[in-house]
């Protein structure tokens, strides 16, 4: 069993010793490993088989009652930090009853960060100000469920921007899927709340399985038979892309999505695709991803997804797809190793 100290207990000089090899040392010589609470560390000869000792850090109730000890960096630390509590209890949003009313079927909010405030924009108004906080994400999640509260199925997103970035995810790696999760329920609510909307044609803009440079006319004036075949044959055939994923711990893939939407052009030139395929005479090209490059494919297209989404016509087709790949990129990401994703030529029937 290791040692348990609290943060003033003086464990920088006590000496830990290893029951399993004998190893001796101090608690920064052994192999430590810091948390958000607490530290804690391993026998560096045999870690893992020895777990030496655990340091909490203080409470403000515990820094306050060893302040002789406090070094003058943490003193300043630690007032500087009730401070900003203090600033923050006091204008912190706290109810739905604070916000202004607005008038529009579509809210979309802009979560910004400027002289040390979290303040949310509705186009050049300013809604909210209120100081921010360092790794933040879990205020932002509480702020868009007052904002929720308020605006209801209206609130069409709540976009962070760039500057606030660092502050709102900080060193924390899942947060952006945690914010990108937040963000995918408020649009998915939204989108759901809203009458489909019937195409004015049949053609459904910005929704394609072609690509401009495979439908484009064939040259009137081009006489030569064979020339005009190999467009025809080129014409007739259509890039596609299947998503597997692979669950931890299995190479078989579960998971397998055709994301009508994303550009199967764009990603066939991708240097991370290679040529593949048992079909020599199609074009088909794979790459394996990890979860975070598949999430930046994901936000990528996501948007032309979205907008496939607001027409009756496609709505039924993406929407489905769309909420799985949000599922397994921003709620499930951590049970899947990596992706696959396929790109493959298919023959149109031209
Ligand atoms: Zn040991």
């Amino acid at each position: 069993m290791g040692r348990c100290f609290r943060y003033y207990d003086g464990w920088e000089t006590e000496i830990l010793r290893c029951d399993s090899c004998g190893w001796e040392g101090t608690f920064h010589e052994a192999a430590v490993e810091v948390y958000d609470y607490l530290m804690d560390c391993e026998c560096p000869k045999c870690p893992s088989m020895s777990h030496l000792a655990i340091v909490c850090f203080p409470t403000n109730e515990e820094t306050e009652a060893n302040w002789d000890k406090v070094s003058d960096a943490d003193k300043k630390a630690h007032i500087d930090g009730k401070n900003h509590d203090a600033r923050w209890l006091a204008s912190r949003l706290s109810s739905e009853s604070e916000l202004p009313d607005i008038d529009n079927e579509s809210i979309l909010l802009t979560w910004d960060e400027r002289e040390g405030s979290a303040i949310i924009l509705y186009n050049e108004q300013e809604l909210w100000r209120e100081p921010v906080f360092f790794e933040g994400y879990p205020r932002y999640e509480e702020v868009v469920g007052i904002l929720r509260g308020k605006y209801g199925d209206r609130l069409a997103d709540v976009i962070p921007t760039d500057r606030s970035i660092f502050n709102l995810y900080g060193d924390k790696l899942r947060a952006d899927s945690i914010v990108g999760g937040v963000r995918s329920a408020v649009q998915r609510n939204h989108l759901m709340s809203r009458p489909a909307v019937e195409p004015d044609d049949t053609e459904v803009p910005g929704f394609s399985f072609f690509d401009k440079d495979d439908t484009e006319d064939i040259d009137a004036e081009d006489t030569d038979t064979e020339e005009i075949n190999q467009k025809e044959k080129e014409r007739a055939m259509a890039f596609s892309t299947k998503i597997f994923s692979y669950p931890i711990d299995t190479t078989k893939p579960t998971v397998e999505i055709e994301p009508n939407w994303w550009n199967s052009r764009e990603l066939k030139v991708d240097p991370r695709f290679v040529a593949c395929g048992p079909n020599s005479s199609y074009n088909d090209y794979e790459a394996y991803l990890t979860v975070s490059e598949m999430m930046e494919l994901h936000e990528k297209y996501r948007p032309q997804a979205v907008k496939d989404c607001e027409l009756a016509s496609t709505k039924d087709r993406i929407l489905p797809k769309l909420e799985l790949l949000d599922e397994i990129l921003y709620v499930k990401s951590d049970l899947y190793s990596r992706f696959r994703v396929y790109v493959f030529e298919w023959e149109s029937g031209y």
